[in-house]
């Protein structure tokens, strides 16, 4: 039964295999994952033996073919109760992201990942503190994720506020880690939270300094990402065209 339940980071090469033993479908169907057949050959979660197998750059390309199969409006036929019961005798997550709290940005689901297939780390801004780089040393010293991504996106209410330098409660002291993005952005025109240009500018370059925040203050994480253990990238998410451009 479990079968029924493809995870689409077994939507790789590493299946391709079977895949196209199974259902002599060329190459190429599977990377959109639109075949009904292909159902019956995916494993509901991810191994260890293939998350191992997978590289940062293997990963980092499926994230990026989940969300071409999002935009086409072609997703894996997530069966989720499979997954999770998969995924409850253990996990192997291949990637920790850090994005937004905004609910417009669900990773998860503008990548087309299912359970047990990422760690996802979510606060307005998507900045880091000490407790978000711990559970990154988590994911990746002790659980083996191979992949660190930090995920903005367009039209984003912290960046917005932290423009506005807005006060409010806990909330004035989470803008203030934003300020520094706001500061840092060289931009031609309106520098204000109604200039959608300017705030998205400024929200890639705060997701390029929360990158370089984790490297400067997680030895752990640096470290790896020296031995190429893991790969730090960074991303956009734009809500009107649901792409997530990578970079770095
Ligand atoms: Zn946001």
């Amino acid at each position: 039964m479990r079968g029924n339940a493809r995870s689409p980071l077994r939507n790789d090469r590493l299946n391709r295999r079977s895949f196209l033993t199974i259902t002599g479908i060329a190459t190429g169907a599977t990377i959109l994952g639109a075949a009904p057949a292909s159902r019956l050959v995916y494993a509901a979660a991810l191994t260890r033996a293939q998350r191992d197998k997978l590289t940062p750059d293997d990963i980092i390309a499926l994230m990026k073919k989940g969300n071409q199969r999002f935009r086409l409006g072609q997703e894996s036929p997530h069966d989720y109760l499979a997954q999770q019961r998969a995924a409850a005798k253990g996990q192997y997550p291949a990637a920790v992201i850090l994005s937004c709290i905004d609910s417009r940005a669900p990773a998860e689901t503008v990548m087309d990942l299912g359970i047990g297939d990422c760690f996802n780390a979510r606060v307005a801004g998507n900045i880091a503190n000490d407790d978000i780089l711990g559970s990154m040393e988590f994911a990746c010293k002790l659980a083996g994720a191979k992949v660190v991504l930090v995920m903005g996106h367009t039209a984003c209410g912290a960046i917005k506020g932290a423009i506005d330098k807005a006060e409010l409660g806990n909330l004035t002291g989470l803008l203030a880690r934003i300020r520094p993005a706001v500061e840092a952005t060289q931009y031609q025109g309106e520098r204000s939270a109604k200039n959608y240009g300017f705030v998205d500018a400024v929200a890639r370059k705060n997701v390029e300094l929360t990158m370089a925040d984790i490297r400067r203050r997680s030895a752990v994480l640096a470290d790896l990402e020296t031995s190429r253990a893991i790969k730090i990238v960074g991303a956009m998410y734009n809500l009107e065209t649901g792409v997530v451009d990578f970079f770095g």
